[in-house]
């Protein structure tokens, strides 16, 4: 087909939906603290002419301006939450929850019971937030899942201290394992350990973590419960999908080319359209699904991490949300559509099945931070943007901020973005530009963790 007839095609099938949907839908996007994924939305619902609010948990100076375009919410609080757009809702009807983290994906399951709205139950989203609960659901559906076993940092199995009680869970557990918070993500506390001794020195690491006042504000209780698990070999990827009841739409495979083998696990390239066999992607995608229903998730995006070896495909997790930070702005679907819009059009109920992502190959390398501390300079910026085949580069992290890599820290100096006809080709660029950027990184205090 002509590129021109192809284009007509895809934005003319996405006209129909709309208005067949009549577009006057209203969704509820419940965003914690973090804004860069504001605009993305906000982009994408003009462009659906659908209506958006925006909850977060600070009161909005906009708010008295667009009081059904903004709510406050104590997104801590799921209950409390629920009955507040319960409230909103019989002024302001809502069609949709979309939520963009893990812990809010938990406030819209409560939120959609409270509405009668035909989403994920909240015990699916609890499992898709808790690394020990998720494993549980996994290898009770009988699917593969490495040894795992979970501990609490105030246990007192042995009547000793905290020490004693760690020395006994190090016993346990096979090696090579990776010890993890139970709640947290982007790789933040998550170590591997190969023997006793290392696992020990992880536990000590992770309680440091733990401890911090932001973390353990949010975590609860599951601040204090970590999990190990036995260390999978292989090569990783992540599945980018839309889940509705019967069936998983791969939306993208993304291979991460970069080794992930510890001792932490910090993301940096995402390379798309996946370079492994067709017969492997599909059962990745059949592991994906077995993996969301087994824990009870039903419908919206899903980001599954799955790590491949002879044996097939673990799922390492299933999380209830697209693809994190600015990552979504490497997918680009039909014509010209945003992923955002794509979840969009799914969550209030349009048929996105035939919707697929563009030809091109395309990655994002989340610029990997070298070292912790105070951030001071960016050199080579027009450098890196002028290498072939890339097409952005946003640095993230601001002079001045302290930084730190996994496993304390939990952000990226910025992200690389390429397309070119090959997946060789965008990883090449992304390396080649990733080269010329320089961070001059002030040494700070050791181990200080970021936000
Ligand atoms: P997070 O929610 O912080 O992303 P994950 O459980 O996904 O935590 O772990 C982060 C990364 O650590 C994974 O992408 C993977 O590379 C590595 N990892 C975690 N668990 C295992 C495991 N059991 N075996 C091998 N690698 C693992
Ligand atoms: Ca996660
Ligand atoms: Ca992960």
């Amino acid at each position: 087909m002509l590129p021109g007839l192809n284009k007509i095609a895809s934005l003319s099938a996405v006209m129909i939906l709309l208005l067949q949907f009549n577009c006057m839908s209203r969704v509820l996007l419940l965003l914690p603290t973090s804004t860069y994924k504001t605009n993305a939305y906000l982009t994408a619902v003009a462009r659906l002419g659908m209506e958006i609010v925006v909850a977060s948990e600070e009161p909005s100076t906009m708010a008295p301006k667009n009081p059904e375009g903004l709510l406050t919410l104590d997104l801590t609080d799921p209950e409390k939450s629920a009955s507040a757009v319960v409230n909103f809702a019989a002024r302001y009807p809502i069609d949709a929850v979309i939520p963009v983290d893990e812990g809010t994906a938990v406030v819209a399951a409560h939120v959609a019971r409270a509405l009668g709205l035909n989403q994920n139950p909240v015990a699916g989203a609890e499992a898709a937030h808790n690394k020990y609960l998720m494993r549980q659901a996994l290898s009770r559906a009988g699917l593969p899942v490495p040894r795992y076993w979970q501990f609490s940092l105030d246990d007192d199995v042995v009547g000793g201290d905290d020490t004693e009680q760690v020395d006994l869970v190090a016993g346990r557990v096979g090696y090579p394992c990776v010890v993890k918070p139970v709640f947290l993500s982007t790789s933040r506390g998550v170590v591997r350990a190969d023997n006793r001794a290392e696992f020990v020195s992880a536990v000590e690491r992770i309680e440091r973590i733990l401890a911090m006042p932001h973390i353990r504000r949010r975590g609860g209780p599951a601040a204090r419960r970590l999990l190990a698990e036995e260390f999978i070999p292989g090569v990783e990827i992540a599945l980018e999908g839309l889940l509705a009841r019967d069936r998983l739409q791969v939306l993208a495979i993304f291979d991460k080319p970069d080794p992930l083998d510890g001792p932490f696990f910090e993301e940096t390239i995402y390379v798309t359209p996946s370079r492994l066999p067709d017969s492997v992607q599909k059962q990745a995608a059949e592991a994906s699904l077995a993996a969301a229903r087994a824990m009870g998730l039903v419908r919206g995006p899903v980001h599954a991490e799955l790590r491949i070896n002879q044996n097939g495909p673990y799922v390492i997790e299933v999380a209830a949300r697209a693809i994190g930070g600015l990552c979504s702005r490497s997918l680009r679907f039909g014509d010209d559509l945003a992923l955002e819009e794509l979840i969009l059009m799914h969550a209030v109920g349009m048929d996105t099945s035939m919707i697929e992502r563009e030809k091109l190959a395309s990655g994002v390398m989340m610029i990997p931070i070298p070292r912790s501390g105070v951030l001071r300079e960016v050199n080579g910026l027009a450098e890196a943007r002028a290498v072939d085949s890339i097409e952005d580069i946003i640095i993230s992290a601001h002079i001045g901020q302290q930084i730190a890599p996994p496993p304390e820290g939990a952000s990226y100096l910025g992200f690389i973005f390429s397309r070119a006809g090959t997946p060789g080709v965008v990883e090449a660029a992304l390396r080649e530009a990733h080269g010329k950027l320089q961070f001059v990184i002030e040494p700070g205090e050791s181990n200080a963790a970021t936000g």
